[in-house]
C-alpha cells in the first residue's frame, strides 16, 4: 500500500496544533502579558539552521580544532571520557542539601580525591572548596594570616619574585598585605635578595616552581630555610604542577601551603570562563586552619567535618565545584601515578624539543633547559619594525592559536609557549615551520594579519574605548 504522505503532513500539523492548545490550557498567561502577534521567528528549514550553526562553530578555535600553545595556562587535550562521566545523571543531579547518608558515593570520591591530591602535593591535608587558582591563593594567604595571628604576630608583607603570575600580587593586595617584589637573577630567585627581604614582617613567600619562565628553581629548599627562619610560611602556586607531577612535590621542597589548578593539570578544559577548581593543600603545621567543611571518613562512613579547630571558615558556597572534582578524580585514577609521571616527562620533552627548534628563529633568554614551558623573546621582529603581537596574529593565518604574549614582563617582547604532553612531533614540527616561514615574510603580510580568519585584525584601542555590545541574528 502506498503510504498517504498528505495524511502524514496533516498529522504533524495537527500534533503541533494540539500541543499549542495544550500549552495554552496548561499555562494560561494573564491577559496583560500575553502576546497579540505571533513571534518573528524566521521560518527556515532544518538544514539551513544546521549549516548556520555549523559555520559559526567552524569560526571558533578550540583545543578540539588545533594546537593551543598558551603558556601558563596548560591548555592540554582534555580526555572525553572524563566529560562523559561528569555528564551522567548520577553526577549532575545530586542536590547539595541532600543528607549525607544519601551522598556516600560522592563523599567517598571527594575524600579519596583529598588523599590523592595530598599525595601528589606532598601535603598532609586538602580542602576541595576554592573555585580557582587565584581563589586558592587567597585561601592560602588567609590561612597564613590566621596562623600568624594565633601566634600573636602581626606580619603584613608577602614576598614574591618579579616572575610571579599576575594573580599572585592581586591576591596579596586584595587581602591588604604589602607586596615585596624581589628581582630575579638569571631568571630565578636571587637568594641574597630573598634573605634581605625576609624578616619579622614576612607573612609568606609565594612562588611557582618551575617559575613562569619554565625554569626550575633548584634553590627551593634554601628559600624555604630562609623564609622559615624568618618565621614566614611558604606558598606554592600549583599552576605549573604539570612539570613536576610524580617527580617531586611542593611538600618535598618544604612548602607549607599550595593550590592545585584542577582545570590546568587534571583534565578540565581551561579558559572561556568555565568553572575551575583550586583545592588547597597544607602541611600538618597549618592543617587545622583549612576552610570547612572537609570530608572525613569514620568507620567506613563519609561525612562533612565542620569542626576544624582553627578553620578560617567557608570560602565558597557548598563544597567546591563538584563536577570538576569528579573529572580530576577520574583522570588521576585512569592515569595512575605512573601515567601522571609520564605526562610530566612528555610535557617537558615536548617543551624542550620545540624550544630547540624555535631557538633558531627567535631569542631564548636565560639559559637552556626548560620544564613544561619556555619563554622566547620576539625582539627580532623589531628589525622589521614589527612586534611580537604581529607574529602572534600571523600565526592565526597558519591555523594555530597564538601563544601567550607579553608575559612574563621580565622578557622583552615575550612569547610564552607550552606545548603540553599530548601534542605529537608532527604538530610541533608544523608549528616550528610556521614560525620559521613567518620570520622570512615581508613586513606588509605580517602587519596586516590575520587574513584567513573569520575576523581580521581589530583595532584593540577602539574596541576597548568604544565597545559595541549587541546581540544579533543574521536574517
Ligand atoms: C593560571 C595561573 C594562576 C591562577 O589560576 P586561576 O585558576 O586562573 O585563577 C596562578 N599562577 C599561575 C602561574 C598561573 O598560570
Amino acid at each position: 500500500m502506498t503510504p498517504n504522505y498528505r495524511q502524514a503532513r496533516y498529522d504533524e500539523e495537527l500534533l503541533i496544533e494540539k500541543a499549542e492548545k495544550r500549552e495554552v490550557e496548561d499555562n494560561p498567561l494573564p491577559e496583560s502579558i500575553a502576546r497579540n502577534e505571533a513571534p518573528k521567528i524566521p521560518d527556515l528549514p532544518t538544514h539551513k539552521i544546521v549549516r548556520y550553526f555549523n559555520r559559526l562553530s567552524h569560526m571558533n578555535y578550540g583545543i578540539d580544532t588545533g594546537f593551543y600553545p598558551l603558556g601558563s595556562c596548560t591548555m592540554k587535550y582534555n580526555p572525553k571520557y572524563t566529560e562523559k562521566l561528569a555528564s551522567l545523571p548520577e553526577a549532575t543531579t545530586p542536590h547539595p542539601y541532600q543528607p549525607e547518608e544519601c551522598s556516600q558515593g560522592i563523599l567517598e570520591i571527594m575524600w579519596e580525591l583529598q588523599q590523592l591530591l595530598a599525595d601528589l602535593g606532598g601535603m598532609d591535608s586538602v580542602s576541595l572548596q576554592p573555585a580557582a587558582g587565584a581563589h586558592g591563593e587567597i585561601t592560602g594567604l588567609m590561612i597564613a594570616h590566621q596562623y600568624h595571628k594565633d601566634r600573636g604576630e602581626e606580619r603584613n608583607e608577602v614576598i614574591m619574585p618579579d616572575t610571579a603570575h599576575g594573580t599572585n600580587p592581586a591576591s596579596v593586595s586584595m587581602l591588604g598585605y604589602d607586596l615585596v617584589e624581589i628581582p630575579s637573577k638569571n631568571g630565578c630567585v636571587d637568594l641574597e635578595a630573598l634573605e634581605e627581604a625576609a624578616g619579622e614582617d614576612t607573612a609568606a613567600f609565594m612562588i611557582t616552581n618551575p617559575n613562569t619562565l619554565g625554569l626550575f628553581e633548584t634553590d627551593a629548599c634554601q628559600m624555604a630555610e630562609i623564609v622559615h627562619d624568618a618565621g614566614g610560611l611558604l606558598y606554592y602556586d600549583g599552576a605549573n604542577l604539570n612539570a613536576i607531577m610524580g617527580k617531586t612535590t611542593p611538600g618535598a621542597m618544604n612548602f607549607d601551603i599550595m593550590h592545585f589548578n584542577l582545570h590546568k593539570t587534571f583534565s578540565t578544559p581551561h579558559g572561556g570562563g568555565g568553572p575551575g577548581s583550586g583545592p588547597v593543600g597544607v602541611t600538618e603545621k597549618v592543617s587545622s586552619y583549612l576552610p570547612v567543611p572537609v570530608v572525613k571518613e569514620e568507620d567506613g562512613k563519609y561525612k562533612f567535618d565542620y569542626d576544624l579547630e582553627n578553620s578560617i571558615g567557608r570560602v565558597k558556597g557548598f563544597y567546591g565545584n563538584w563536577l570538576v572534582l569528579l573529572k580530576a578524580y577520574v583522570y588521576i585514577l585512569h592515569e595512575g601515578k605512573n601515567g601522571l609521571e609520564s605526562a610530566t616527562e612528555r610535557a617537558v620533552l615536548n617543551s624542550n624539543y620545540l624550544r630547540k627548534k624555535l631557538e633558531k628563529h627567535l631569542d631564548l633568554p636565560y639559559g637552556e633547559l626548560r620544564k613544561h614551558e619556555f619563554v622566547l623573546s620576539g625582539k627580532k621582529m623589531k628589525d622589521k619594525d614589527l612586534k611580537t603581537k604581529d607574529l602572534a596574529k600571523r600565526l592565526l593565518d597558519y591555523g594555530y592559536h597564538a601563544p601567550t604574549i607579553y608575559f612574563p614582563q621580565l622578557v622583552d617582547e615575550a612569547l610564552m609557549i607550552e606545548p603540553t604532553e599530548t601534542e605529537s612531533k608532527e604538530t610541533l614540527d608544523g608549528f616550528a615551520e610556521a614560525i620559521s616561514s613567518i620570520m622570512e615574510e615581508e613586513k606588509e603580510l605580517i602587519e596586516e594579519a590575520p587574513k584567513n580568519t573569520a575576523v581580521g585584525r581589530v583595532d584593540e584601542t577602539k574596541a576597548i574605548r568604544d565597545s559595541v555590545l549587541s546581540y544579533m541574528m543574521r536574517e
